[in-house]
């Protein structure tokens, strides 16, 4: 295997920390002083700011049913402006630099459009550009299908898929380190931005921390936990507004030994569609979900109620983006089963507690319950996994819902297994 010359570092940077010319100037000053340091250096790059938002609405107003293709080859410009001003920058610091495009990098997708997965890595380029001195910056949240070379085609990686770009090419290159810097500390407790009281944690362990993001906790996009978990490449998460230790996402040795709800989870792209009186006999459900499943819906928890007369009403969630197209679907599947109807509701959200070691504790579910009951908040739907319970609630009261939750579970507090791990050892 060849030796790395000098420690190879990979940062990524969302779309706060490079939003105007200003802070990109600012983090090539930060990359800057890393590369004094000795190390070399491969950057990712978000959109600045809200130019993904931005580039969607640009799209919306020209059409209501864009072309993905299309979509994708625009979407990923975004990230193209924002790699090649932070190259600017870095010459402009005298630091040798060159920003590379996904495909450019050598990253390839398996093609689905809007939320592809990333197939392979290739980085020769990144290596000969890294052999030549400079530092690389790649442009995130997208690579080329790996179909030939006529019709590669440019995809990305669904919203907040830079992280997913950075630990991907951490692993695929072998770093000593991958470091993403937000505009939060690091791994908080709940959403710093909703429950004043959240606490940052030191270390998460890589499955709390998959559970939390697939539970709609953006910091992390899901894919890029799970490529951290399966090349177990330690993740930092730390500010790039302030020279703060951050949080460690990694294996965590303690997870045995906690017993106790780790963080809270908030999601708020859901919808609840409710199919009111269907009959209810054998191959309803087929009937419904085969259709949703075919048009590539992601259908979230299920309820169906106990049955009157003959018929039956079922909820489920879908990702509030997707409703539109759900309803297109189901439409005439209502019709043909002979339904009374379809109703939709976009003011709900999600909340969830996350802790590897709730499936081995009873009482959890009866205190998130209590918490929520307290605090004034319905529950409309509720589902459990090994590591964690979700409760569907009115959007409007999804704050009081977290700090009623944050409380109840005196998330604030140290946990003790974290304190007893920090004292210095004997002798
Ligand atoms: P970036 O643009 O750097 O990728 P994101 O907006 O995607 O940043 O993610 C950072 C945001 O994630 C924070 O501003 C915070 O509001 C939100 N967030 C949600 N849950 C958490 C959590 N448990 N810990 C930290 N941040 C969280
Ligand atoms: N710019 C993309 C988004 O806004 C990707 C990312 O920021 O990670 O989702
Ligand atoms: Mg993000």
């Amino acid at each position: 295997m060849p030796t790395q010359p000098v420690p190879l570092v990979v940062q990524k940077f969302g779309g706060s920390s490079v939003a105007d010319a200003d802070r990109i100037k600012r983090v090539a000053r930060r990359i800057a002083r890393e590369r004094a340091a000795g190390n070399d250096l491969v950057v990712v790059v978000s959109a600045m700011g809200d130019t993904t938002d931005e580039l969607l609405g640009l799209a919306a107003a020209i059409t209501d049913d864009p072309d993905p293709r299309e979509l994708d080859v625009l979407l990923a410009t975004g990230e193209h402006q924002s790699a090649t001003l932070l190259s600017m920058a870095l010459h402009g610091l005298g630091v040798g630099a060159i920003s590379l495009t996904g495909p450019q990098a050598g990253i390839t997708t398996d093609g689905r459009y809007g939320r592809a997965r990333i197939a392979g890595i290739e980085p020769r380029r990144v290596r000969a550009e890294l052999e030549a001195g400079k530092v690389v910056i790649v442009a995130g949240f997208q690579g080329q299908s790996a179909d030939g070379v006529d019709d590669a085609e440019i995809t990305t990686l669904g919203r907040g898929g830079s992280d997913t770009t950075a630990v991907a090419l951490a692993a695929s290159l072998g770093a000593g380190r991958c470091q993403v810097f937000t505009d939060v500390k690091g791994i908080y407790t709940a959403d710093p931005r909703l429950v004043v009281a959240a606490r940052q944690l030191a270390v998460i362990g890589y499955e709390e921390m998959l559970e939390l993001a697939q539970q709609g906790a953006q910091v992390m996009q899901v894919r890029a936990v799970e490529l951290g978990w399966i090349n177990d490449v330690e993740i930092e998460v730390l500010s790039s507004f302030e020279d703060a230790p951050g949080t460690l996402i990694r294996e965590d040795p303690l997870v045995e030994q906690r017993n106790k709800v780790r963080g809270l989870a908030h999601d708020r792209n859901v919808a609840k569609v409710t199919l009111l009186a269907v009959p209810d006999r054998p191959g309803i459900a087929r009937a419904v979900f085969g259709p949703l499943a075919d048009a590539g819906v992601i259908v979230d928890m299920i309820v169906q109620n106990v049955g009157h007369d003959g018929a039956t009403d079922i909820s489920f969630t879908v990702p509030r983006v997707e409703l539109a197209r759900a309803e297109r679907v189901l439409q005439p599947v209502v019709e043909e089963m002979g339904a009374r109807g379809l109703t939709t509701d976009r003011t709900v959200a999600k909340v969830s507690i996350v802790g590897a070691g709730l499936h081995n504790a009873p009482g959890y579910a009866a205190r998130m319950f209590g918490a929520l009951a307290d605090a004034g908040v319905n529950i409309e739907m509720i589902s459990t996994s090994e590591v964690r319970i979700t409760c569907v609630i009115e959007e409007g009261q999804l704050a009081s819902a977290l700090n009623a939750l944050h409380g109840a579970f005196e998330l604030e507090k140290p946990d003790p297994v974290d304190a007893q791990a920090a004292l210095p050892r004997a002798g």
